[in-house]
């Protein structure tokens, strides 16, 4: 693809980066979305909690938001963008290394890595019976044997969010750190039993979930595994900006404002990779506001401009 400058750039092209470009390309914006293909979510067969889209393959809907973009200036290429440097009226983006397009708005809505615990038959199961949002999942599972497994603090508060969904709950607690005298009482007062014991295999023929076994070689009871670990936003291509930058309970990311926008003047960062709570309908809504909202922000530079050549 020749090199050109865009209005706008969209990094990532799932929930989020896909409703930004749909108000930009809506906005009449010449638009570039880079994607490189592996939404967070792909690892599940259907997607909940997304009014009117309740049960949709993850792919499905980000395969219905790339049809919706054809009738607008909208390009969309598949690609991993490696750098962003900053030419001032514009941003550069390197896409696969060599690759240089400019643009005026560059929208990043690259999503995070899940860390996962490193414990044996978890990852392959990770999105069918290892979970981490009942919101998500949880009705699916209702009233299984859950087990949660801890690997840092804030996983005691899932601990306590899953006990709605069924009244069998295990927690494996190795993970959790120093434990709150207040959770573990309003846990153990609803029936949920804590192991202290750290958890070495998830046990199961294929994506099946038969027991869980710690370390001194018990095996617990369990068919769903519910747990989490540190997120890492999808952003080192940002590095050399320097933008700013705010710690939460599961990993750094990037700080940005009501409407997404980061520290520097043209960039914003929406969905996941800002927020690492947001789910599908969460992020889509911080990709339209930040999509929005960099199309204001051209539209007052493109006044400013006409009045600076007299050609308003
Ligand atoms: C197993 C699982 C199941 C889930 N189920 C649900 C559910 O049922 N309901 C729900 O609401 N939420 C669910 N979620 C959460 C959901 O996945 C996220 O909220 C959502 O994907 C965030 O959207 P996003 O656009 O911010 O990021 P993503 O969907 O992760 O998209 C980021 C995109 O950016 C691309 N990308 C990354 N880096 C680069 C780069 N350098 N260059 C170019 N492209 C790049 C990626 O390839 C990807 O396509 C689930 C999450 C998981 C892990």
């Amino acid at each position: 693809m020749a090199n050109k400058t865009w209005d706008a750039i969209v990094v990532g092209g799932s929930a989020a980066g896909l409703s930004a470009a749909q108000m930009l390309g809506r906005s009449r914006r010449k638009v570039l979305v880079v994607d490189s293909g592996s939404p967070r979510n792909r690892f599940a067969a259907h997607m909940h909690g997304i009014l009117g889209q309740d049960g949709t393959p993850p792919g499905d809907l980000v395969a219905k938001g790339r049809r919706e973009l054809e009738q607008y200036d909208v390009e969309i290429q598949e690609g991993n963008v490696t750098s962003v440097s900053d030419g001032g009226k514009v941003v550069t983006v390197t896409i696969d290394g060599e690759d240089s397009h400019d643009a005026r708005a560059l929208i990043v809505a690259t999503g995070v890595t899940d860390n996962l615990p490193q414990v044996q038959g978890l990852a392959q199961r990770w999105g069918v019976t290892v979970l981490h949002c009942p919101y998500c999942h949880g009705w699916e599972v209702r009233d299984q044997k859950f087990g949660v497994l801890t690997t840092m603090p804030m996983s005691m508060h899932q601990a306590e969010l899953v006990r709605q969904w069924s009244d069998d709950v295990t927690v494996f607690t190795a993970g959790a750190g120093q434990i709150d005298p207040g959770v573990e009482q309003r846990l153990l007062a609803r029936g949920v039993k804590l192991v202290a014991e750290p958890v070495v295999e998830i046990v199961g023929d294929g994506e099946a979930i038969s027991a869980v076994r710690t370390a001194d070689g018990a095996e617990y009871d369990i068919e769903v595994v519910f747990t989490g670990g540190p997120m890492t936003p999808n952003d080192a291509f940002l590095a050399e900006l320097n933008l700013d930058r705010t710690d939460t309970p599961v990993g750094n990311f990037l700080k940005v404002d009501e409407f997404g926008r980061t520290s520097h003047e043209r960039i914003w960062a929406v969905g996941n990779v800002s927020n690492p709570m947001a789910n599908v309908p969460l992020s889509m809504s911080a990709g339209t506001n930040g999509g929005a909202f960099a199309n204001a922000i051209l539209v007052a530079e493109d006044g400013q401009i006409a009045v600076e050549e007299g050609t308003a």
